[in-house]
């Protein structure tokens, strides 16, 4: 009985490896991880639910938000340390490429900010994305660096064919996930398109 159920499950688990193998969508996340790695060495991939820096930001926002961001929703990126929600295990493939994608445009933003270094970029970029021209409604994150990192999500959404809901994108535009970064709906669905 024992002998079996072994048997069966390593019989699952090679079925298991051969339906993610085969997944076009794990391939593209596994070659575009790769290729993320070799330009920007050091990033990796970490649980939020581990992070104590992480439950320090969410306390944080949950009382900037009054409670409303719902931080355990959504991946973040701090330094080269993608930090991913407990759904992530649950997501499909080609969506986790999506999210990987979108986070290496963050990653070139910040060389990008720091003229090519990316220490240098950090601090530039954190106090751009957070505080530049504006904190809240107004700012930098909304109309410069989350535009071009959702359209690029969108945009390869699009590629592969996968349906998404418009107002998804829009919410995190206006909502308070991130802290009401730009207000105007119309305008963020123009860009969302
Ligand atoms: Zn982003």
């Amino acid at each position: 009985m024992t002998t079996k159920s072994k048997k069966s499950k390593t019989v699952s688990k090679k079925k298991k490896a051969t339906t993610m193998t085969s997944d076009a969508g794990f391939v593209k996340f596994v070659k575009e991880l790769q290729l993320i790695k070799e330009e920007f060495p050091g990033f990796e991939i970490k649980s939020k639910k581990d992070s104590k820096f992480c439950s320090f930001i969410k306390f944080l926002l949950t009382i900037l938000t009054f409670g409303k961001c719902d931080f355990d929703k959504f991946s973040t990126l701090f330094g080269l340390t993608l930090y991913v929600c407990d759904s992530w295990n649950n997501l499909m493939w080609i969506e986790r490429y999506v999210i990987i994608c979108h986070e290496r445009l963050h990653l070139r933003q910040i060389r990008k900010c720091g003229f090519g270094n990316f220490t240098i970029g950090k601090p530039i970029f954190s106090l751009l994305y957070l505080f530049l021209p504006l904190p809240i409604f107004f700012t930098f994150r909304g109309f410069w660096f989350e535009k071009e990192a959702y359209q690029e999500s969108t945009r390869l959404l699009k590629e592969n064919k996968m349906n998404y809901n418009l107002d998804d994108f829009v919410k995190q535009f206006t909502g308070p996930n991130y802290f009401w970064m730009f207000p105007f709906k119309k305008t963020v669905t123009k860009w969302m398109k």
